[in-house]
């Protein structure tokens, strides 16, 4: 994510921070570097001049001029306005009205629209441990309705059928009857996307949402369409109240265009921003924490999160014990983390949010990440339970049959019984030192 914006400023800023002093030509020349840099990731023309005027403005004030350490001060200048731009401070979702609070959820077709009703379901019901309903206003695609309804099982959240013969307000209204006979916390309404905003389409939400009176509208905007994100939503929340953005597919854009543009041109909070196809694909989104990863200075505290959510405590917390009474370390052990690893989308799902990673190359980044995850899984899947308990079992003839199995090489058997080798080995030396070895080690 952001990758390219990202790489175009590091140059800048390994410049700027070693710096010991800074005279207003070099802040001049940073902020032209800065300001092409922003432009190329189709950062919107008004929100480029914006930045860099606040910018300018602190940057040839005491704060930076007379810091002790310039260049780092002049970061910290364009991370602030960064954030600022991008809105401060996360913001929540209102759900603060007599249940059902009701969201209704816009956006061009393709945007992202029912995945993310999808993942804000799960999110709502998981991490705000709310009773979560969906149901879908898009009577001209059928195929949309099952979606969701495939969805709303995938997360275990109610879902209130309807079909292509009603109206969407009569679906919401009935909808919401049945929200409040099961009592429901709160009920996620997907309607229909166009391929672009028309009047027919205005009408028709405009309607839906006099109607339904939501607490909350969000527009669902795709972030690869850069500054045009920007200007869709703007254009939607012309007409209708909006109370925030959902960005999608930030996973996939490397300039960053849109996150750094929708505040500023729509008035409005990106609430939301997509980061994969998957359920949990989704995060709050937090100005600081954004600006911190475009300036390559890493985003550990969303990683702790991340780490936290979904790294699965109770299988950790096993492993942990049968690693410290000295256990042996098996395959099915390796399996269990391997599917942890997964489940964070592999390491690159976690790599963009260390410091410095966007210096590092592509190909040397792909060697790290995830791919070869499921590849690792599949072969231990093709081993009996009796090789996964014991791994000294497994000769040249079972490991060709594993191979076979799997559909990979023996080499790549072999590669991975290495790297079982190494962490057997590790978790062993964790295990003998035990709890009381640990606990020495800190009082020491
Ligand atoms: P809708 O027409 O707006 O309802 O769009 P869909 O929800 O059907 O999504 C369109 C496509 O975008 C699907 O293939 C989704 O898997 C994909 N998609 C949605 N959100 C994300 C995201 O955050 N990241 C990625 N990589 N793909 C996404």
């Amino acid at each position: 994510m952001f990758e390219s914006l990202t790489q175009r400023l590091s140059g800048t800023i390994e410049r700027l921070r070693g710096r010991g002093r800074l005279t207003e030509e070099n802040i001049r020349e940073s902020l032209r570097e800065v300001r092409i840099a922003l432009l190329e990731a189709d950062v919107a023309l008004p929100v480029v001049q914006a930045l860099i005027e606040r910018i300018k403005v602190r940057a040839v004030g005491q704060e930076v001029l007379k810091s002790l350490t310039p260049g780092q001060a002049l970061i910290k200048v364009v991370r602030d306005e960064m954030t600022t731009v991008m809105g401060s401070a996360a913001a929540d979702l209102d759900l603060n009205t007599s249940p059902p609070a009701v969201i209704l959820m816009a956006g061009l077709q393709g945007a992202g629209k029912t995945t993310t009703v999808g993942k804000l379901a799960k999110h709502l019901k998981e991490r705000r441990k709310k009773k979560v309903m969906v149901v879908s206003a898009d009577v001209y695609r059928p195929a949309a309705i099952e979606q969701l309804k495939t969805l709303a099982e995938q997360v275990g959240v109610q879902f209130f059928p309807s079909s292509a013969e009603q109206k969407p307000e009569a679906i919401v209204r009935a909808a919401i009857e049945d929200a409040k006979k099961s009592y429901v916390d709160v009920l996620l309404v997907d309607t229909a996307g166009r391929t672009s905003i028309d009047d027919a389409m205005m009408a028709e939400i405009k309607a839906l949402h006099a109607a339904v009176d939501p607490v909350e509208t969000l527009f669902v905007v795709d972030s690869m369409t850069g500054q045009d994100a920007a200007v869709t939503a703007k254009h939607f929340s012309e007409a209708l109240p909006l109370t925030g953005v959902v960005l999608t597919k930030t996973d996939g854009d490397a300039r960053g265009g849109a996150a750094l543009s929708v505040r500023y041109i729509t008035g409005r909070p990106i609430k939301f921003i997509g980061v994969g196809e998957k359920p949990d694909g989704l995060d709050v989104f937090h100005p600081d924490r954004i600006a911190s990863r475009i300036l390559d200075m890493g985003d550990v505290l969303s990683l702790v999160e991340q780490v936290e959510q979904q790294v699965d405590q109770d299988k950790a917390r096993k492993l942990a014990e049968k690693v410290a009474k000295g256990k042996r370390f098996d395959l099915n052990d390796m399996r269990e983390q391997l599917e942890q690893m997964q489940n964070m989308g592999g390491l690159s799902g976690l790599m963009d949010k260390l410091p410095g990673v966007g210096r590092i190359p592509d190909h040397v980044k792909n060697q790290v990440t995830g791919k070869e995850v499921p590849r690792l899984i599949a072969i231990i899947n093709s081993m009996t339970l009796k090789e996964r308990r014991n791994p000294a079992l497994l000769n040249g003839s079972r490991r060709k049959r594993i191979a076979a199995g799997a559909g990979v090489t023996p080499a790549e058997v072999n590669k991975l019984m290495k790297q079982y080798q190494q962490m057997e080995k590790m978790m062993g030396k964790l295990g003998r030192g035990g709890m009381k070895g640990m606990m020495r080690g800190m009082r020491g």
